[in-house]
């Protein structure tokens, strides 16, 4: 595993992310990087301040999902490196589903998100894009997306569930957890 994951309390997951520069000489090796380390940590999406670094760009695959039982027979998945994202509308009747994160390992809760997105973004060959997702493929673009913007899925829950987590979350802020793999804890 190439990078560590930064855990729930880490204050680099509140950071507004800054924009991505064309010529970045490091950008191609830190989004190989990315993929190894989302891989390793059996993840179908990770943003760049997960593992450190607070710039706009995030990996997304979910044809990790093609297979997958819970998901509709028709569903077909994307991998996209979507960087200097913008979004540019939402849309459709909000729908719920469990989500998880790698920086806030074992946790999971209900997300109610827009089925659809329009966003525009540049590729890792710095090639623009203007795409519609929709369903899971959106959902993950969304959660990845908030990732940019400092917002974690546990910010969407009811204040009940946050209640009820509010313990285990406090565990994970401490670091008193024995993860899965290497992650790197905020200031106690
Ligand atoms: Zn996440």
């Amino acid at each position: 595993m190439k990078l560590s994951v930064y855990a729930y309390g880490h204050p680099i997951l509140r950071k507004k992310c800054e924009e991505v520069t064309k010529d970045n000489p490091e950008l191609a090796s830190f989004i190989a990087d990315m993929w190894e380390t989302m891989y390793h940590t059996y993840g179908i999406g990770l943003a760049a301040p997960q593992v450190g670094k607070a710039i706009r760009v995030f990996v997304v695959d979910t044809e990790q999902l093609n297979d997958d039982e819970d998901e509709k027979d028709n569903f077909i998945g994307i991998k996209r490196v979507l960087i200097n994202p913008v979004k540019v509308q939402e849309a459709g009747t909000p729908w719920a589903y469990e989500e998880g994160c790698l920086s806030i390992p074992e946790i999971r809760g209900k997300v109610t998100r827009q089925p659809q997105l329009r966003i525009q973004f540049y590729d890792e060959n710095f090639n623009f894009h203007d795409e519609v997702f929709d369903g899971m493929n959106a959902r993950v673009i969304q959660h990845e997306y908030d990732h940019i913007e400092g917002i974690l899925f546990t910010d969407h829950l009811t204040a009940l569930k946050k209640q009820l987590l509010k313990k285990k979350m406090e565990k994970i802020r401490k670091g008193d957890i024995s993860p899965k793999y290497k992650m790197v804890f905020g200031p106690k």
